[in-house]
């Protein structure tokens, strides 16, 4: 099998794009009359006909959007895609002002010339359609936190013109950087780039690694006011905020709105610090291998070697049907049904988009798949993920199109546990001891930025939003960064001074705060979940089949209660660590 193109008409053919526009355009208008018979009183029947003709409606916008999204995505340059998108745009605008008063109406806020809906009868009309129930029931949940319209108003202008300014402002200064690149015994230069200054992190020179961390931090240091000001200015705002709309926390924000609640994340944070043991290991293991007597702060990325290994599309394709089979017929049956049904567009061209994505357009249609393969085990990788995202969602396409993706606590299980279960055939193919090692050591540190290091990043807001509310200088804030590093690496790592000022540059805290811990959290929720299928064997497979299934039905919580999981307790969140450390084990043994 060699480069495939996906076919897209599966969504929906050209010559029929027009004829399903103008359908969905009359539909829209049709929500004004709908909009009347709305009442608090109205029959169970009455509403479960209103939710499937919303869903009709809203499967139509997305075939509509992703038939032009995917032929451009494939082909930046293809003209036609451009104009259809236009197309649509004006479509979804008109679609949005069509369903805003009926949203806020279910949301239980004051619409003009409508009786506002109870909460019983919310309750009632909410439980006959027992796939939407939840998605409704959180949106009214979520409806809590918000103001009346004058102060939402005030909010929204309050953002544009305000924090959104004070954060253009950061990164305005922050493109203007010159790294000035000092290597000792090397050629001195000016980067401006950010991209290419952060790739000397993973220079074999030693000296070049260093001195990408001298060049970049010596911008911060020298703004470092600037940054403090714009951080204290969107933490105040933060916190003005969610007082105002009466959250719990400053966390709490972030929390409600990714569906967890505030007790697994203080569990998950807790148990990421108590495993950082593991992550030291690897890197005294690492110092040991570079010849070090102790790993410093600049070294952490360095190469160990590189797995050269190339793999051509079709093996590769087989190679993830079976890791796929191993662990369920059912799992690799709906990768197949991706590739058979030719949802993939495999290989790079001139025009095409960089990166991989999966894209589920409505439950019925099988979901697409772009790759940009060039046969690097990364590649195979990435194949094994997104397809297990678009296996995810066919587990659960008996959902509706409101309830087919998982939420995001969930939504990376398939595709992680995808990731997992191939990394482990390979590593158990893999005879020679140095292939080994290397596939190890790269999933270890990849396993440190995604797991560890994002947990001590919200760690350290969550203890800034506490200390900047009470007031504090920079040179505390540093500090607290420094201390919390310094924790993170124990005796394992030498972390240079000049790492106070990493803070400044870490663009989520300040973009979208507590947003990190959004990684290790599905992360590790997938990796425990496979420890427990690898614990508990076959007999787990049905469970992580049922978790699949229930997509965004259900909250989260409850989808892994159905099977008999806690997310708010320690053990379940150990097993991932339980599997990191065998791989950290096995690595000392080679
Ligand atoms: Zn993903």
């Amino acid at each position: 099998m060699n480069n495939t193109n996906w076919n897209l008409d599966d969504i929906v053919k050209l010559d029929d794009f027009e004829t399903l526009y103008k359908i969905t355009e009359k539909q829209i208008l049709d929500y004004a009359n709908i909009f009347e018979k709305l009442n608090p009183n109205m029959t169970e029947q009455e509403f479960v006909d209103y939710t499937k003709f919303h869903e009709e409606v809203v499967e139509n916008l997305h075939k509509l959007g992703s038939r032009p999204a995917l032929m451009e995505a494939a082909d930046q340059k293809d003209s036609l895609a451009l104009k259809l998108k236009n197309q649509v745009k004006d479509l979804e605008i008109k679609f949005s002002e069509a369903v805003q008063p009926i949203s806020l109406w279910l949301k239980g806020k004051e619409v003009q010339g409508k009786e506002v809906l109870d909460d019983d009868n919310a309750k009632r009309l909410f439980a006959s359609t027992p796939d939407l129930e939840y998605v409704y029931n959180y949106s009214r949940m979520m409806g809590k936190y918000s103001l009346d319209e004058k102060s939402e108003n005030i909010m929204t202008a309050k953002d544009a013109n305000g924090v959104r300014v004070i954060t253009d402002l950061r990164d305005m200064i922050e493109t203007e950087f010159e790294y000035d690149f000092k290597p000792e015994g090397g050629e001195r230069k000016i980067i401006k780039n950010n991209a290419e200054i952060s790739s000397y992190a993973y220079s074999t020179n030693p000296a070049e690694r260093k001195a990408a961390f001298e060049a970049r931090f010596e911008q911060y240091e020298k703004n470092i006011d600037k940054f403090f000001v714009a951080y204290q200015a969107v933490v105040r705002d933060w916190n003005y905020e969610a007082k105002a709309r009466g959250f719990e926390s400053s966390i709490a924000v972030r929390n409600v709105a990714n569906h967890v609640d505030d007790n697994s994340i203080s569990t998950l944070i807790e148990v990421c610090s108590n495993n950082i043991g593991i992550f030291q290991d690897y890197f005294k293991f690492k110092a040991k291998e570079m010849g070090l007597q102790k790993l410093t702060r600049f070294d952490l990325y360095a190469p160990l070697g590189e797995v050269n290994e190339e793999y051509d599309y079709e093996k590769a394709i087989k190679l993830v049907d079976e890791s796929f089979r191993g662990f369920s017929n059912a799992f690799a049956d709906n990768a197949q049904k991706i590739i058979q049904e030719n949802h993939i567009d495999s290989h790079p061209t001139d025009t095409k988009r960089g990166g991989a994505f999966c894209m589920t357009v409505t439950p019925v249609i099988t979901p697409y798949v772009l790759l940009n393969y060039t046969g690097k085990m990364r590649d195979v990788s990435t194949l094994a993920h997104e397809l297990g995202h678009g296996v995810h969602s066919l587990y659960a396409n008996k959902n509706s199109i409101s309830t087919q993706h998982a939420t995001l606590p969930l939504a990376e299980t398939a595709s992680t546990l995808g990731e997992m279960i191939l990394f482990e055939k390979i590593l158990s193919e893999t005879k020679d001891a140095n292939t080994k090692k290397q596939l190890l050591s790269d999933k270890l540190a990849d396993s440190y930025a995604t797991v560890c290091r994002q947990n001590f990043i919200v760690k350290f807001e969550i203890a800034a939003h506490e200390a900047i509310q009470k007031g504090i200088e920079e040179s505390e804030l540093s500090q607290m960064w420094l201390d919390n590093i310094k924790e993170q690496f124990g005796d394992s790592v030498e972390v240079d001074g000049m790492f106070r000022y990493e803070w400044a540059y870490i663009p989520h805290i300040i973009h979208t705060p507590f947003y990190c811990y959004a990684y290790n959290f599905g992360e590790l929720l997938s990796m425990a979940l496979f420890a427990k299928y690898k614990q508990e064997g076959e007999s787990f497979v049905p469970k992580i089949e049922a978790i699949l299934a229930a997509g965004g039905s259900q909250d989260p919580k409850q989808v892994l209660a159905n099977v008999g999981i806690d997310m708010g307790s320690a053990d379940f969140w150990q097993g991932s660590f339980e599997l990191i450390k065998a791989w950290q084990k096995e690595l000392e043994t080679l």
